[in-house]
């Protein structure tokens, strides 16, 4: 079995496990980090298909995420305005097509007057939460014990206004259905962004890029730990003798 010692082992290369290998080396403390696979990034992953640069994971940069900006930018990653021109598309349950412009979706006058009402319940759940500390609103438990997808039919007997509004978070952010994840996750995700409504305004959730793929930024942070970020490397076991850990191959 191959020794590594280290002050901190971060299981994990993508970009929550690279930026705190990054500070705590920073602060002067000694640290490997093991990725599973065969490359950094994790879920930013970009990659160049039938000639096409493409992201493939996380790619937008949103005005609130401000320490991603200011990570990219100490990385010496430039940024770009999202390409806004032009109408978007709608396709309602039944198949049919339809081209909109603004931020409401043409689902009909009674689902989008639902849409509006459930983001404004949403909107005032999310004033209520801390994003640095979701567990102390008042009602987190039961937030947190009942599904995105249940909430939404709870307060509405819209299908189309719930799937609309469930896809912000489900389809749009977590990637995951939303019944995989609670409303206290999707209220966290709208008071991060300083509210619902930010996260159905695609000008502003969907608003800058980075030039060349979101992946460079875990690439840049992976090139300046060197050989402390380890790849094929994934943790099956871990060991607590004393107060330290210990991982092992078996
Ligand atoms: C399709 C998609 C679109 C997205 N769009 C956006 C967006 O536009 N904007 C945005 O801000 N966010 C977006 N996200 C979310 C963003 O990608 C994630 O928030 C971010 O990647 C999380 O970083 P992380 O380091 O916490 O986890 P991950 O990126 O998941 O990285 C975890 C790493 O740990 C490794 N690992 C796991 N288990 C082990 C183990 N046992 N041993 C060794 N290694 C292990 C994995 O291989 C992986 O590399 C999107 C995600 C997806 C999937």
């Amino acid at each position: 079995m191959n020794t590594l010692e280290r002050d901190v082992v971060i299981i994990g290369g993508g970009p929550s496990g690279l930026s705190a290998a990054r500070r705590l080396k920073a602060a002067g403390l000694s640290v490997a980090v093991l990725e599973a696979r065969d490359r950094v990034g994790g879920r930013t992953w970009t990659d160049t298909i039938d000639g096409a640069l493409l992201e493939i994971g996380g790619q937008w940069i949103s005005p609130d995420q401000t320490v991603l900006a200011a990570l990219v930018a100490e990385l010496g990653l430039e940024t770009f305005e999202r390409y806004r021109a032009g109408e978007s598309v709608y396709i309602s349950p039944d198949g049919t097509r339809r081209t909109y412009t603004g931020d409401m979706f043409p689902a009909g006058e009674r689902t989008e007057k639902e849409m509006l009402r459930l983001i404004g319940l949403l909107d005032e759940l999310a004033a209520e939460t801390d994003p640095a500390a979701p567990w102390k609103h008042p009602r987190a438990r039961e937030l947190d014990t009942i599904s995105f997808s249940s909430w939404l039919r709870g307060q509405s007997g819209d299908e189309e206004a719930c799937n609309n509004i469930g896809l912000f978070v489900a389809g749009g952010m977590l990637t995951k259905p939303a019944h995989a994840f609670s409303v206290l996750q999707a209220v966290l995700m709208a008071a991060s962004a300083g509210s619902f409504s930010n996260l159905v305004n695609e000008d502003f959730i969907l608003d800058r890029r980075v030039a060349g793929g979101m992946q460079q930024v875990s690439e840049r942070m992976a090139a300046d730990l060197g050989d402390d970020v380890v790849l094929s490397n994934p943790v099956r076991f871990l060991r607590w003798p004393g107060r330290t850990a210990q991982r092992t191959t078996a």
